[in-house]
């Protein structure tokens, strides 16, 4: 029994269900829809983690140059 992130939808493990691999899990999904869902919200969260490794680094640049 696998439970869609998306909309909580309880499902059985179907052969052929859209299935998307995010942080080393496997998530199932009742639709492409629910799966495409998954993929913007993933992606903007690595985009936003992205941007704080950034922000650190430049951050880390800029002390560095003060000292
Ligand atoms: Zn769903």
């Amino acid at each position: 029994m696998q439970i869609d992130p998306i909309c909580g939808k309880r499902l059985e493990a179907e052969a052929g269900a859209p299935t998307a691999e995010y942080k080393k899990r496997r998530y199932y999904f009742c639709s492409d829809r629910c799966q495409k869902l998954f993929e913007q919200r993933t992606e903007r969260s690595r985009m936003s983690h992205l941007a704080k490794v950034g922000a650190l680094l430049s951050n880390g640049k800029v002390r560095w140059g003060l000292a």
